[in-house]
């Protein structure tokens, strides 16, 4: 079976191609920890939420409810479906051509056995005797400490570890002003910072810039072939749910027109990819202003199907407002050489693949920089950069108002 091939490749790599599906299982855990390698990303830590389970067999999940509260929840659906106005038909038209495709890939995963065995225990993973090495207390607030009048003054100290005598890092037991700062760890080490009483690790090769949207032009480099090869964006959209106003800020979506794609982009070329949610209103932004305005090309879409440790999807397929799964659109910038269509032409992504795992914290997406790489335009190592980003990782830039967010060391062991 496939799974003998495998399991082994992916407790190392946290990626499992799902054969025949265009899909993968990963492990973010897993893929994350590859960018360290004095400290380990916490399993029970990442996977901190819990999902209500519907039992019912996957094939049924779609179908046939069968208690008394779901059959209302779903006749509300069904009387709504009759009303559709244009968008929520244009909406649903987009839902019915993945379908088939999300079910499909979800079948692949519940055929795999050994994998599903493994996913039971994703939330201990190795984690037996460690938990007094959690650090304890609160996490810093970064969104709030950026808004003070001091907030220019706050500076972080990396802290050199005993063995750090190399040049590589020679940065390494300083104090760097925290935000409006390119801060880099460019070590083949892990190494730990000092904030305000609190820890935080920093991970092999990697650099976050700390500011609010109106800096980002400070991340433009001088040079096209400093720019960018892959440019993961995950935006705060504006959101009616109440419980995301308390997570994050958002932002309306005028305010992401201007953010400097072209001029982050690498002379070779970029690879876009960009989060959106499922509202209609927001997938029509997107296609007709803001990729045109970026000068993007649509290439393809990747889903992200979210399940439980159990295998089972975290909600109802169906389910008009609470789809267990999210786009993530993938585009070209072009360069100075090449332009979009020759760039389209030499990386051919295939439409609707599918990328799924256990969510972690909210709104924290699986790291799908692998599985993106071979489509990414320009010379490898290829140069990355999440924006809005809350987390590290070896081989990228990070910017946003809180890129150090899961970096805090009660997220490590
Ligand atoms: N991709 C991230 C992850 O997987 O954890 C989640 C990103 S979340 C959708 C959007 C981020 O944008 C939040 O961290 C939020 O604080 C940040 N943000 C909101 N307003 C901002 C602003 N004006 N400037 C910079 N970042 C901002």
């Amino acid at each position: 079976s496939s799974s003998d091939d495998q399991l082994p490749a992916f407790l190392k790599s946290g990626i499992y191609r799902l054969n025949d599906a265009n899909a993968f299982f990963i492990n973010p855990v897993r893929v994350l920890n590859r960018s360290y390698t004095r400290c380990r990303v916490s399993a029970s830590t990442y996977y901190s939420r819990f999902f209500p389970s519907f039992n019912l067999p996957p094939e049924n999940q779609s179908n046939s409810p069968n208690n008394s509260k779901k059959r209302k929840r779903r006749q509300k659906e069904k009387t709504k479906v009759q009303y559709l106005n244009s968008r929520e038909e244009m909406a649903d038209r987009r839902h019915q051509d993945v379908r088939s495709v999300l079910l499909k890939a979800h079948e692949a995963l519940l055929g795999e056995t050994q994998l599903l065995e493994k996913l039971r225990c994703l939330r201990n993973d190795g984690e037996r005797c460690n938990v007094e090495s959690i650090s304890q207390g609160t996490e810093l607030n970064f969104v709030e400490l950026g808004s003070v009048w001091q907030a220019s003054f706050y500076e972080i100290m990396l802290k050199l570890h005993e063995d750090d005598t190399t040049l590589e890092n020679a940065g390494v037991g300083s104090c760097e002003l925290l935000f409006n700062n390119h801060i880099g760890n460019d070590g083949s080490d892990d190494i730990e910072a000092e904030l305000l009483d609190r820890k935080y690790i920093l991970p092999k090769k990697s650099s976050f810039y700390m500011s609010d949207l109106k800096q980002i032009h400070n991340l433009i480099p001088a040079e096209p072939d400093s720019g960018f090869n892959l440019i993961v964006i995950d935006p705060p959209w504006e959101n009616s749910s109440a419980h995301q106003k308390q997570k994050y800020p958002t932002l309306p979506n005028r305010y992401f027109l201007s953010l400097p794609i072209k001029q982050l982009t690498h002379s070779d070329g970029a690879l876009v990819a960009l989060w959106v949610t499922n509202r209609e209103k927001l997938r029509s932004f997107v296609e007709n202003e803001l990729f045109p305005k970026w000068g993007v090309k649509h290439a393809a879409t990747l889903y992200w199907l979210k399940v439980k440790e159990d295998g089972f999807l975290i909600s109802e397929l169906d389910l008009f407002h609470h789809r267990p799964y999210e786009c993530l659109l993938l585009g070209f910038c072009h360069g100075n050489g090449m332009n979009t269509e020759e760039l389209l032409g030499l990386n051919n992504i295939p439409d609707n693949q599918v990328v799924i795992s256990v969510p972690g914290d909210y709104s924290r997406k699986p790291p799908i920089g692998e599985v993106l790489m071979e489509y990414v335009p320009g010379r490898k190592p290829a140069r990355c950069i999440e924006l809005f980003s809350r987390e590290m990782i070896s081989g990228w830039t990070s910017w946003g108002n809180e890129p150090l967010r899961f970096q805090d060391a009660r997220y490590f062991l």
